[in-house]
């Protein structure tokens, strides 16, 4: 047995986030206070966005951005089949159904042609999920969201920090520039983290209050927004809402995060190059692909053997202390899937075989460079012994 283990991913904290924290405990607002709006307008501009809301965490963004977009009974909605279930789940909280589209083979990301195929008299709306960090071609995403009056909401739980090209205009994940509604995470395996935590972001006013509202038990006090106003005291429940809302210790710890987002994006994208300079000449291995036009924020490496042989390998780096991964199990194969919606194995061919003989390696900031190589050499002693 070893005694170190290296996790997939993992926070990094430090003395000027536990401060942060501290100031906030010793304050008069523990939740509902200033440093929300703080962290919502730091995030807004860091991704060149209108309006970010945050809340409880990345799955209830979801649900606010589903329920917000208006998904409903009769509605359908296309995702991808590879990524954490809540990118799905999100679309059965408003009571609509989830559709899903195959991946693109080198991105891994849904793939526009898919989702053309994927379309009917009933799609509301499309969830494009930007994976491991790499956006997902979004210029053709809103071409077809457009076309067919679709309503997108960014999957950018993995995705704060990234950013693509389109005919030479820049934009960052988040700034909604082709969508409606982004989310994030702030899970602590995330980029940054406010323990648990999430934010909606957006361009639209309407949206952007209806998000607000649902946020806090569907209730409003802003006096442009009442039907009635009965005195100083007065408050409506308009809408069916919930408590989503995050507390002021939590944006505190978000705040001084995002100070260090784009140090820590560097820093993945460094050990992704070191990975990828031992493994990418190795015909064992495909490593993860970046388009031309992206930034990719690199929240996974997903390593991929070219054969199927992942027990002995998983089992062998668990051991040597490498915390390795699968992302994801693809979402219609869980039974709650099967059983709801039916056995659909076989319908999504990529997004399948990329399952068979993918394993995600440790990628954090915190890794030091003897961790990074340690992994490797465990790679490649699993890969000579399995491979
Ligand atoms: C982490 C994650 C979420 C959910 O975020 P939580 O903050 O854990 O609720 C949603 N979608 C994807 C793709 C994620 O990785």
């Amino acid at each position: 047995m070893v005694n170190k283990f290296i996790p997939y991913g993992r926070q990094a904290i430090d003395q000027a986030d536990i401060e942060y924290v501290i100031n906030v405990l010793q304050s008069d607002w523990l939740t509902q206070g200033p440093s929300v709006s703080k962290f919502e307008d730091a995030v807004a501009k860091y991704c060149g966005v209108r309006y970010a809301v945050a809340v409880s965490n990345g799955t209830a963004a979801l649900h606010l951005a589903a329920l917000a977009a208006g998904f409903g009974a009769e509605d359908e909605v296309i995702t991808s089949p590879i990524t954490f279930v809540a990118s799905a789940n999100c679309i059965l909280y408003a009571g609509a159904q989830p559709v899903f589209a195959d991946i693109d083979p080198d991105t891994y990301c849904i793939d526009p042609i898919q989702i053309e195929s994927k379309l009917s008299e009933v799609t509301k709306g499309v969830i494009p999920v930007h994976f491991a960090g790499h956006p997902c071609d979004m210029g053709a995403i809103s071409k077809i969201a457009r076309e067919n009056q679709l309503i997108v909401i960014e999957d950018a739980a993995h995705a704060i920090g990234a950013s693509y090209t389109i005919d030479g205009k820049h934009y960052r994940v988040g700034s909604c520039a082709h969508s409606d509604m982004s989310i994030f995470s702030f899970h602590p395996v995330k980029h940054i983290t406010t323990g648990e935590g999430g934010v909606v972001t957006t361009n639209c006013r309407d949206l952007y209050e209806k998000l607000l509202m649902l946020r806090s038990h569907g209730i409003t006090r802003d006096p442009r927004l009442l039907k009635r106003n009965e005195g100083p005291w007065y408050y409506e429940m308009q809408t069916f809402g919930f408590n989503y809302r995050i507390t002021d210790l939590q944006c505190a710890l978000g705040i001084s995060q995002l100070r260090k987002l784009d140090g820590f994006v560097q820093r993945r994208r460094d050990i992704v190059k070191q990975y990828n300079s031992n493994f990418s000449n190795d015909p064992r291995f495909i490593v993860p692909h970046e388009n031309q036009n992206v930034f990719s924020s690199y929240h996974l490496y997903v390593l991929r053997f070219r054969s199927p042989l992942r027990l002995e390998i998983f089992d062998y780096l668990r051991q040597q202390g490498v915390g390795v991964n699968v992302h994801y199990i693809p979402v219609h194969f869980h039974p709650y899937y099967e059983k709801n919606f039916g056995d659909h194995r076989g319908e999504y061919p990529v997004a399948e075989a990329y399952y068979e003989n993918v394993v995600t390696i440790p990628l954090f900031p915190g890794m030091t460079n003897s961790d990074v190589d340690y992994v490797i050499s465990k790679v490649r002693t699993a890969a000579d012994m399995f491979a």
